[in-house]
């Protein structure tokens, strides 16, 4: 009977490493078959950008939005960025991907930005992208080619990013900079965050990780973090963006210590550029609304008519 034990031991043994190797071939067969999928999803037209509103909390005006790579794979349906993006780095075809990602929102972005007047739009770029040195190459040529002005265009790097290439990494970002691109730091809390990269790195704004956002109302110490930080950023000259903003109270919060921006759930999900469209049509006239009243409800104490 030990001997039976023994051997059943060895037989569900045996059955566990087959179900791990199984489920580890399933994996590779599936990552394969995506990375193939992925070779040709930017020819196929599979690529898509959705936009998500940056909005100034006091006055609920959108100020821009950020573009974010959707992939809808023809079988598997939509795949998140967390999986498709160390993907298509690992392939070699994430600049190229950026890229057109530039290209597009500039499009796009010319054509809102003539009709809202201005917005800023930020692209999310990647290690490699910034390394192989066409991002500047890139932008100027999406530039030029839709006439987008370049203040409506902002860069976002985040921290790993800057650690790998300190060095090369001052002279593009100044030079975007000089023609007028925004530069943000991404992710910002959710590596090292070391206050030297604010002080080294030439940021306009600064994008506080979702991670701090989620525990500003049930955690003070995280609460008084994010409060220095957005003191910080500013006595820099930087601006702020929370980032994944859901509740409320949280927007309360970060209102009542002068967040400048935020971008969540809260106000708005990543949306196709239509829907961004009509998001900014209502928000316009939502506040043109508000702001009627406003002026009718206090014209009985402007006194100053009657002196
Ligand atoms: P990210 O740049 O930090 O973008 C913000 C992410 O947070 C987006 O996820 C957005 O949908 C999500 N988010 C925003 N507000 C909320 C909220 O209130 N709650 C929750 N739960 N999530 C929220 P998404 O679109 O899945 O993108 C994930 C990441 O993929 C991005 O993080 C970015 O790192 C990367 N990514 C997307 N597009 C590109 C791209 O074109 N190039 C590169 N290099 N990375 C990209
Ligand atoms: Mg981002
Ligand atoms: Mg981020
Ligand atoms: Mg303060």
């Amino acid at each position: 009977s030990a001997e039976l034990a023994l051997h059943k031991a060895k037989e569900k043994g045996r059955n566990n490493f087959e179900f791990y190797t199984s489920e580890f071939n399933r994996e590779a067969r599936f990552k394969l078959e995506l990375e193939k999928s992925l070779r040709r999803a930017l020819i196929n037209g599979e690529f898509d950008i959705h936009l998500q509103p940056q909005i100034i909390p006091h006055s609920e005006t959108v100020v821009g939005a950020e573009a974010l790579l959707r992939w809808k794979h023809p079988r598997h349906g939509f795949i998140s960025p967390a999986i498709f993006i160390p993907l298509l780095e690992d392939l070699g075809l994430l600049a190229g991907v950026e890229g057109w990602v530039i290209n597009q929102v500039c499009s796009f972005g010319k054509k809102l930005t003539d009709k809202f007047g201005e917005l800023r739009f930020s692209v999310n770029i990647s290690g490699s992208h910034f390394k192989t040195g066409n991002l500047k190459e890139n932008i100027y040529l999406a530039l030029q080619s839709s006439s987008m002005d370049a203040n409506c265009l902002e860069v976002e790097l985040t921290e790993d990013i800057m650690i790998e290439h300190v060095n090369d990494s001052s002279n593009i970002l100044s030079e975007l900079k000089e023609i007028g691109v925004s530069v943000a730091l991404d992710d910002f809390g959710k590596g090292y965050s070391s206050l030297s990269y604010l002080k080294d790195f030439p940021a306009d704004i600064l994008k506080i990780d979702k991670a701090f956002i989620d525990n500003l109302v049930t955690d003070k110490r995280n609460a008084a973090i994010v409060d220095s930080l957005v003191d910080l950023s500013h006595k820099l000259g930087i601006k702020v963006v929370a980032e994944g903003v859901e509740e409320k109270q949280q927007l309360s919060q970060l209102m009542k210590i002068d967040c400048d921006y935020v971008q969540g759930y809260y106000f708005a999900k990543p949306m196709p550029v239509s829907e961004f469209e009509e998001f900014v049509a209502n928000r316009r006239k939502h506040k043109r609304l508000i702001d009627s009243q406003l002026s009718q409800k206090s014209r009985p104490v402007q006194t100053d008519k009657l002196l």
